[in-house]
């Protein structure tokens, strides 16, 4: 880390910066500038935590070197981290990995009819909710268990990939039995008690950024689960709130190739809750191809205006079919394949 002096830190005060950062095992290096003196230090930088440097006399700025999430960062791992979900299904390679399916899981009829229209079009994930994270506590919460046998079911009968999101620490045994990527939705970003349990399993994760956060807190909660052991971790874009209120979140588009750039871990996007409208989601979807995502992850209903959520922001199963299309050629484009 590098410690910045004020213009008037006296030597006294240099000397004292000096001895400390010594006797907390860091090795000082000063340089006596014309304008500024600064001080780098070399060794290990958690003692920034326990020591604030930046509250002593006589220092102005203390800049870390080191990115604060180690293990998720690129320092760490110079190559793309690829996730194996099952045979044939892998995440973080040269393929568009694409996630589709029901927001939520509502019966098994139409599961199992979504899952065969979006395996068709080219689909190796199926998505659906069973546990839901519902703003208003009387809209539909999920079938539970039901849910995830259905969603299991279908998966297996179309050779498909599942993924479903965990809310609560309490339901994570029993769903880790039915699906293969947990995910952890964006109101649950910052649960650090789940994350560390999902942390000690070896299961693959998917981490939504939450409504609110900053790309630091997200990969910050997502070294939560490096830390503690499961490195099979995607992170997924799904828009953020901002003053903007035309759109359901704004999709972040920069934080694509700019995760890329901080981490080695897939990055995933969700144009159907980044945008919230049926009529965005293709062209979001297709942006976030051609930045660079490795994944994508797509509402389809059979029937929107009867879904039991997120039924604005569904696209019918043709329409997914023709954008499967269409990221095919986007892909070829920046040298990826789907
Ligand atoms: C979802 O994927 O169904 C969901 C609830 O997403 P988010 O956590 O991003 O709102
Ligand atoms: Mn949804």
């Amino acid at each position: 880390m590098i410690i910045v002096l004020k213009k008037d830190a006296t030597e006294e005060q240099i000397q004292h910066i000096l001895e400390k950062t010594t006797k907390l095992g860091l090795k000082p290096n000063i340089s006596r500038g014309v304008e500024r003196t600064v001080i780098g230090l070399i060794g290990p930088e958690d003692v920034l935590r326990v020591t604030p440097l930046d509250v002593f006399p006589g220092v102005e700025n203390v800049i870390p070197v080191l990115a604060p999430y180690r293990l998720v960062s690129r320092e760490f791992r110079k190559e793309n981290t690829v996730i194996k979900i099952k045979d044939g299904v892998e995440i973080g390679d040269n393929k568009v990995l694409v996630i589709a399916g029901p927001c939520s899981i509502e019966s098994k009829e139409l599961t199992l009819s979504v899952a065969k229209k979006v395996k068709a079009a080219g689909a190796k994930v199926l998505r659906g909710g069973a546990f839901k994270p519902r703003t208003s506590p009387y809209d539909f919460q999920g079938l539970g268990e039901e849910g995830l046998k259905y969603l299991k079911e279908a998966g297996e009968q179309l050779n498909m990939a599942t993924i479903t999101e965990v809310m609560d620490v309490r339901d994570l045994e029993l769903i880790c039995k039915y699906t293969d990527i947990l995910q952890i939705g964006a109101r649950n970003m910052q649960n650090f008690t789940l994350l560390k349990e999902i942390g000690k399993l070896h299961k693959p994760v998917m981490l939504k950024r939450g409504i609110s956060a900053t790309i630091k807190e997200w990969l910050m909660s997502a070294e939560y689960i490096l830390s503690n052991g499961n490195f099979n971790v995607m992170l997924c874009e799904r828009g953020i709130r901002t003053y903007e209120t035309a759109t359901r979140n704004t999709l972040d588009i920069n934080a694509i190739p700019l995760v890329k750039q901080l981490s080695h871990l897939p990055v995933v996007v969700d144009p159907s809750h980044a945008t919230g409208v049926w009529n965005l989601v293709s062209p979001a979807a297709k942006a976030a191809v051609a930045a660079g995502c490795d994944g994508l992850m797509i509402e389809v209903h059979d029937n929107p205006e009867e879904a039991l959520s997120d039924g604005t922001q569904s696209l019918l199963p043709y329409k997914f079919g023709v954008l499967m299309q269409e990221i095919k050629q986007i892909a070829k484009v920046i040298g990826r394949d789907t």
